[in-house]
């Protein structure tokens, strides 16, 4: 196939097109760098089916060529207000990109008869009152919190899908991804997994947001890739999480990151830093990804965070 992946630059985009150039498809990928890094594309420069467009998704799109699939990841994905890449602070960017960015890459699968999958979110739960989350909870999502430029602009997206599936009758895919990790991520993302390791690698102490008991469930990137091309290739149209469904607190995830790296500085609880709609408790139910894509995660936090901590401090010794 020849598969367009929006969002190339960025950490799950340029993972994504890796694989894909594995499996012997050409990709073409696109990007504005709006919070992605062209150094996450650099090792594909000259690879003979990789093609890249510098271009804003939420303008027009034009692609030279036959066009077989569309995997749209453009978006920011950080909740974090205290980072530039956070989408708190790319408010607009945010709803244009899940908006206008998920009506211009349905209309390039369209135009080709191509198949398409999009990159949602478990922020489409919101704080979720039912744990875990299985895809036919609707969530409950605050409609002007700090997180609905993000969480509304990709519940919209997902409906925007449907529609294109139901009314155009386009092969659509949605993908809810949870909480995700692994090299390239932004060392200054803001992301909870970025900032414990960068942190930990200084001799810092862990900034750990509210009391720590909220909790997550990690997935390491190889995983998540791997269920996003079973999902690809499959006849799936509602929605399917991926996401490891092994949940940690906050809290043991720092006592955790500075186990694993020696950090005596310990930890440090910033109340004021928390949002106030920051989600409790958050744990994918992978039945539908198990029964019907036959996927599940392999790799333990212990052994991610391990892969992620190498990448981390090379780049960390680059700066
Ligand atoms: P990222 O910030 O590393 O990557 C996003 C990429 O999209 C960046 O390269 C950015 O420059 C690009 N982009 C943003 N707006 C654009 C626009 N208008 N035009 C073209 N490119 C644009 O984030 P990520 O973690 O790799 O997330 C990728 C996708 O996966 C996003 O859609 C995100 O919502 C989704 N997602 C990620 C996670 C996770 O845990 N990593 C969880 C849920 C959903
Ligand atoms: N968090 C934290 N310290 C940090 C960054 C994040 O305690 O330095 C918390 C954050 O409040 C949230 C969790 O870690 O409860 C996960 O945050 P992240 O930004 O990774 O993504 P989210 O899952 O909230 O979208």
């Amino acid at each position: 196939m020849r598969i367009l992946v929006t969002g190339a630059a960025g950490f799950l985009g340029s993972h994504l097109c890796d694989r894909l150039l594995a499996e012997g498809h050409a990709v073409v990928g696109m990007d504005n760098f709006l919070t992605g890094d062209p150094q996450n594309l650099a090792h594909l420069a000259g690879h003979p089916r990789f093609s890249f467009i510098r271009h804003d998704v939420t303008q027009f799109i034009f692609v030279p060529g036959k066009v077989d699939a569309v995997m749209h990841f453009a978006s920011p994905a950080s909740p974090n207000r205290f980072s530039p890449y956070g989408y708190p602070n790319l408010p607009i960017q945010t709803l244009k990109v899940g908006a206008m960015g998920t009506h211009n890459t349905l209309g390039v699968a369209k135009a080709h008869g191509a198949r398409f999958l999009m990159a949602s979110t478990s922020e489409v739960y919101g704080d979720p009152e039912v744990h875990p989350q299985h895809e036919g909870y609707w969530g409950k999502v605050n409609p002007i919190g700090e997180r609905s430029v993000y969480d509304e602009a990709k519940r919209y997206a997902e409906a925007m899908t449907m529609a294109y599936h139901r009314y155009h009758g386009v092969d659509t895919h949605i993908v809810r991804i949870f909480n995700t990790y692994g090299p390239r991520m932004r060392l200054d993302d803001g992301r909870v997994i970025p900032n414990f390791i960068k942190q930990a690698l200084q001799g810092k102490p862990l900034t750990v947001y509210g009391n720590g008991n909220q909790t997550r469930s990690f997935c390491y990137v190889d995983d998540l890739i791997e269920g996003i091309y079973r999902l690809l290739l499959s006849d799936e149209h509602e929605p399917v999480n991926i996401g490891n469904p092994d949940e940690f607190t906050i809290l043991q995830l720092a006592e955790t990151v500075n186990r694993i790296l020696g950090n005596e500085a310990g930890i440090v609880f910033q109340e004021e830093a928390r949002d106030r709609d920051d989600p409790q408790r958050r744990c994918p139910d992978i039945t539908r990804a198990r029964e019907r894509l036959q996927w599940e995660p392999r790799v333990s936090l212990e052994d991610g965070l391990a892969l992620t901590i190498e990448d981390f401090r090379k780049r960390l010794q680059d700066q």
